[in-house]
């Protein structure tokens, strides 16, 4: 088999096996040149102290991106009213142990095969007073491929934006994927939906742009309302709307 093909059957089968309360759909998988000309971009648009791949793996070839879309179900809990549901929070925090495990449990496989892979954590990985992120897993995963961003700032995917991203970096070449031909986004496209201004709770989503502070100011208090469930500073109710579940 293929290492492309490895490494897909691996992510596969570690999401169907999850042993997580949180069910989810098939995830998606997509690769990039690690000097794929983006990233640089990527830098000159969010930050100088952003990293490139050869910034976290000096023989760095290629970058995995992930998708880990959430199940219908924990879809629908969260759709309606402006109450975060339960199971959306603990899909948050449930996925991000899943996909820091996907990832170590990678770097192992490879390292036995004398590839080198090095990975950032899932989340909460940016600056607490900027609020920026010296590595983003879905800038990444729109540079390999799989989605475009949507007005609400989060990528649309194939099987939506519901759901979480990961990503490695590896010594090794595999061949990069085709990134999409065409925005997913409706208003993107020219059509009218605006689901996600209009559902967000806070504002923080507008016509006029998206207020990060303002944002993550109601996901920390969401986190402290329910410690109990773990690190869950999430809300998700912008990515209800027709682009959660596919591309609309
Ligand atoms: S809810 Fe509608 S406007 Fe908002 S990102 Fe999705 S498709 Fe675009
Ligand atoms: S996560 Fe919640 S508060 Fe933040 S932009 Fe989306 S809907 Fe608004």
């Amino acid at each position: 088999m293929s290492l492309e093909g490895e490494i897909r059957k691996k992510i596969l089968f570690m999401v169907e096996n999850s042993k997580t309360k949180t069910e989810y759909r098939k995830p998606l998988i997509g690769f990039a040149r690690a000097d794929d000309p983006l990233f640089l971009k990527l830098k000159e648009h969010i930050s100088e102290n952003y990293l490139l791949p050869c910034d976290l793996l000096e023989n760095a070839r290629t970058v995995i991106s992930f998708f880990i879309p959430f199940s219908k179900t924990v879809v629908s809990s969260n759709r309606g009213g402006a109450v975060t549901s339960q199971e959306w929070l603990i899909a948050y925090v449930e996925t991000n142990e899943l996909l820091s495990k996907i990832s170590e449990e990678l770097i192992s496989h490879l390292k036995n095969k004398g590839i080198e892979a090095v990975t950032v954590k899932p989340t909460h990985n940016f600056d607490p007073n900027t609020l920026i992120s010296r590595w983003s897993h879905k800038h990444t995963a729109y540079v390999a491929g799989l989605g475009t961003f949507g007005i609400h700032h989060m990528l649309i995917t194939e099987a939506g934006c519901a759901g979480r991203f990961g990503s490695l970096i590896i010594s090794e070449e595999i061949l990069p994927s085709k990134r999409p031909s065409f925005d997913y986004c409706l208003e993107k496209r020219g059509n009218n939906c605006n689901y996600c201004i209009d559902k967000c709770p806070t504002s923080a989503l507008s016509a006029q742009g998206f207020d990060k502070p303002k944002c993550y100011a109601h996901l920390k208090q969401i986190s402290r309302k329910f410690s109990t469930l773990g690190k869950c500073d999430a809300c998700g109710k912008c990515a209800m709307g027709p682009c959660a579940l596919a591309i609309p």
